[in-house]
């Protein structure tokens, strides 16, 4: 839920937590939360939004929304598309459409396109590719170790094609990222697959929510957590960026992004000990 500013709020700033999924808030293997509990209870109980921010779709997250009790805003499919709720039963953002009991922000490109873009670039590039459109859903079970229920949610794809490179063992990440450019697209790598999807990404979708929260609320400190480069863009836009204990090493990522704050446990534990200290500490805004 989105809440206005109170009269009697006493220019105590809003915090807001943006944070990706898998490997960051979810543990990478268990997809479970059981150790970022504490914090996020705390966020329910300060009414400190946390704003679910992923490369699943909207049908999964909105299952996985609702068993954290959360109730606001987030961002699907790479910021391909943000689903908010409505500010007094009312439109948040001029630019949303009514989508079920939520409003839908369009930031994304149509799957369709993304789907005949891939089918281009793996042709283009001799390199043996598989989208999610081209797997059944016991494919997807075992690439991802979901259920199968979960599975066939994470099939509902809109705006974002994940896809594996079956060959060559290691592609050029770069060739690929320049295939999909000359058509107006983006390739980014998430924690198990690529991603194929417009110019869309999660920090360009979080401006947005940041400035909806910037008009009801006079100071707002956002932090931002994830473990994978498609996060960056969501780490660079936040007051407080955070990465989650990766097994992997980014070169530059400190030069890049100034005050990123490294967590020595990776997965919900980093989370939890991240957010419980954004909750006490005392910003330089307040
Ligand atoms: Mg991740």
């Amino acid at each position: 839920m989105i809440d206005r500013a109170g009269p009697n709020l006493t220019g105590k700033p809003l915090r807001l937590v943006f944070t990706d999924l898998d490997g960051t808030i979810l543990d990478s293997e268990s997809y479970s939360w059981e150790e970022a509990a504490q914090a996020l209870d705390l966020c329910r109980q300060q009414r400190v939004p946390v704003i679910l921010a992923s490369s699943k779709t909207r049908a999964e997250m909105e299952i996985i929304r609702a068993r954290m009790s959360l109730a606001d805003p987030f961002i699907v499919e790479n910021g391909g598309g943000i689903f908010l709720p409505g500010i007094s039963g009312g439109r948040p953002l001029p630019e949303a459409e009514p989508d079920g009991s939520l409003w839908k922000v369009v930031l994304g490109r149509p799957y369709s396109h993304l789907v005949h873009a891939l089918k281009e670039i793996g042709e283009e590039l001799g390199y043996t590719l598989a989208g999610f459109s081209d797997l059944d859903i016991n494919q997807i079970v075992s690439l991802t170790g979901l259920d199968k229920g979960m599975a066939q949610l994470a099939a509902k794809r809109e705006f974002d094609e994940p896809f594996v490179v079956y060959s060559p063992e290691n592609p050029d990440i770069r060739a690929l990222q320049n295939a999909a450019k000359k058509r107006g697209l983006t390739v980014t790598r998430g924690g198990r697959f690529f991603h194929l999807h417009g110019a869309n990404d999660k920090g360009r979708a979080m401006a947005q929510i940041v400035a909806l929260y910037r008009q009801m609320h006079h100071k707002v400190i956002s932090m931002a957590l994830g473990d994978s480069p498609n996060d960056f863009p969501m780490l660079e836009c936040a007051d407080v960026p955070v990465l989650v204990g990766s097994e992997h090493d980014f070169p530059g990522l400190s030069s890049r992004i100034p005050g990123i704050v490294f967590t020595n446990r990776p997965g919900p534990g980093g989370w939890n000990k991240a957010v419980l200290n954004f909750l006490e500490s005392r910003s330089e805004k307040e």
